[in-house]
């Protein structure tokens, strides 16, 4: 597998964004005065907020970000994965001397009028 190590890093990139969620859910709550309720990714709705709350909602959305950069970055490795396995080696060409067509490398004989070219 040629893209192992963008799908590795891609995985990785997953719990280190579900952590900055549960870092930023935990913190909201300190951020906030009045009304509160639970929330997961998006803060509280509450009537006054402070530093902390945006900084819970930064958290929160950063860490949202790196999820979906993770999951991106698992699909281009597979995408570039399946492209990697369709490409197929070029194969060099000689040309006939006589008709000049192409013909595969260590080709005896033209394939266009089977004279001799090698
Ligand atoms: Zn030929």
């Amino acid at each position: 597998m040629k893209h192992r190590r963008l799908f590795i890093g891609s995985i990785v990139l997953i719990p280190i964004g579900i952590t900055l969620i549960i870092i930023g859910d935990a913190l909201a709550p300190f951020g906030v005065v009045g009304h509160t309720e639970w929330f997961f990714i998006f803060p509280y709705t509450a009537y006054e907020k402070t530093w902390v709350y945006y900084l819970a909602l930064g958290l929160s959305t950063v860490g949202l970000i790196t999820i979906i950069g993770g999951i991106s970055g698992m699909i281009m490795s597979l995408i570039l994965e399946v492209m990697a396995r369709r490409e197929r080696p070029v194969t060099e060409m000689i040309y006939c001397p006589y008709c000049g067509i192409g013909n595969v490398k260590d080709a005896a004989y033209c394939k266009k009028c089977g004279k001799k070219i090698s």
